[in-house]
């Protein structure tokens, strides 16, 4: 069988974020300060989503051939799969029509987040929508070919290690580069884990599952001795929402790590009280070089509101000096644009990033994720519902207190005002250009281990169970007060 597996990079998506939804960029408004940031963002190539990756291995191993198709509609495959995003709904049902028109009895695959959670978007098309996890395939592909349902659901997988690692071949992979993460391209998405146990009621990540399925950190390694031995990877980005919920997997981790043949870097995404500095120390002696962590309001009152467990101050602003100290990178998640916001609750969020002030601040407009339960809580205050300006970085609701220009000039405001000030290039500098440290520049004292952050009742909707095990390999769970990053 002929397999497309067909793609866009339109509309500077980024397809992997967001739990699959995708996001695109910062449209770089208020003027040249803007302009300039917005340069800044655009120089990646981002990897194609892991999940095309995964699938173009699956297929392969399943007998069939494999082309990767970007924007065009190629004729004659026997199956066209397609990915959306939410800003790239309309672009790809127009391929999907084509498709249908121009090879009559071909079969067309709608995956990913968007067909779980806004499916309706291909109403009219005869499409197949594969619910659960596109990787199930790999089990259950004769069943969605043989089945003639609008949804087949696939589920999700039992064993993540039971996947055949992905394969970059069909996307020109020595292209990838994250430069806000690495110095050392090309780059690969990796996973350790999938799901998240917490509750924010906004995250797209926990529309498919609220619990945590780890890969072995053997399994993982191998991936990476494949990677680097198949397409040169200097660095892999780790797509887990909750890395680290298991010390134990993540010090094996490292050890392994170690034991690569060449030096590679890495990036993860965590909340920033799962990493406690003996576990920060262990990854940046491996590569660790950045962590996206959410930090996303100060005001506990907003947090509370929409579910994610706030963080104590004094702990978020020793994680990102702990990072500086070690020359890793933070980027930190922060959202503007709740109903409710005024200017000075968003100036309020500008200040207190500042006061953090780690590597990199990213500020996201607050958008409501169909699939979410924010999405039903907040339905009526919805200006649109036209899913291309999902793109984290477009004022979409209607806001009590200020208009959505408003709200995108302050937004822009942010971005400016955090990256164009002294103290952000004295910090930023020497951790984003470690020889700076030759001339004394960017010595941090690395603040005392913070108090035990597990302390007190745990919170009924919190959701978290961390993994610690004790000396004699017992596993303990315990509930741990805390929010986390961004979802990006
Ligand atoms: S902790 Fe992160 S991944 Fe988990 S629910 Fe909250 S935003 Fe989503």
């Amino acid at each position: 069988m002929r397999v497309v597996l067909w793609d866009t990079r339109k509309l500077d998506v980024a397809k992997d974020f967001a739990g699959g939804m995708g996001i695109g960029q910062f449209p770089g408004n208020g003027g040249i300060l803007g302009r300039v940031v917005r340069h800044f963002f655009k120089r990646d190539t981002r990897p194609v989503a892991l999940n095309f990756a995964y699938l173009a291995a699956i297929f392969r191993k399943l007998g069939h051939q494999v082309e990767y198709s970007l924007d065009r509609v190629p004729r004659g495959a026997d199956l066209y799969v397609f990915n959306p995003s939410l800003i790239t709904v309309a672009l790809e049902r127009q391929a999907m029509v084509q498709a249908l028109a121009e090879t009559p009895g071909c079969r067309v695959f709608v995956t990913g987040a968007v067909a779980n959670s806004l499916a309706e978007a291909f109403d009219g098309v005869n499409v197949t929508i594969i619910k659960g996890e596109p990787e199930q395939l790999y089990w259950k592909l004769d069943e969605a070919l043989a089945s003639t349902e609008r949804t087949v659901d696939v589920g999700k997988i039992k064993d993540l290690d039971a996947l055949p690692f992905p394969d970059w071949s069909p996307f020109k992979p020595r292209k990838f580069r994250i430069g806000f993460d690495f110095s050392q391209f090309p780059t690969a998405f990796i996973q350790q884990s999938r799901g998240c146990t917490l509750k924010c009621n906004y995250c797209p990540y926990i529309i498919l599952e609220n619990a945590n399925r780890l890969r072995s950190p053997e399994r993982i390694v191998e991936e990476m001795r494949a990677g680097i031995k198949a397409h040169g990877f200097r660095s892999f980005k780790f797509r887990d929402p909750l890395f680290g919920v298991d010390r134990k997997r993540v010090f094996r981790l490292a050890e392994l790590i170690g034991q690569l043949p060449r030096k590679i870097q890495f990036s993860i995404e965590s909340r920033l009280d799962l990493l406690k500095f003996d576990v920060l120390k262990a990854l940046r002696e491996v590569g660790l070089t950045s962590i996206t962590v959410g930090i996303e309001t100060p005001s506990e009152e907003t947090l509370r509101r929409y579910h994610r467990a706030p963080i104590r101050d004094d702990r978020q602003r020793d994680f990102i000096l702990q990072c500086r100290a070690l020359g890793i990178r933070t980027v930190a998640g922060f959202m503007i644009g709740f109903p409710e916001d005024t200017e000075e609750s968003i100036l309020n969020v500008l200040r207190y990033a500042k006061s953090v002030n780690p590597t990199f601040a990213n500020f996201n407009i607050v958008t409501p994720y169909p699939g979410t339960e924010f999405f039903q809580v907040i339905k009526s205050q919805i200006a649109t519902f036209d899913p291309t300006q999902y793109t984290v970085y477009t004022p979409v609701l209607k806001y009590k207190n200020l208009t959505p220009e408003r709200v995108s000039e302050l937004h822009a405001k942010c971005f400016k005002s955090y990256y164009f000030r002294s103290r952000w290039l004295v910090t930023a500098g020497p951790v984003l250009w470690p020889s700076l440290r030759k001339f004394g520049l960017g010595e941090v004292e690395v603040p005392a281990e913070p108090l035990p952050v597990h302390a007190g009742p745990p919170k009924p909707h919190l959701g978290l169970n961390v993994i610690e095990r004790p000396a004699d390999g017992a596993e303990a769970e315990h509930a741990c007060e805390t929010r986390h990053h961004d979802a990006a």
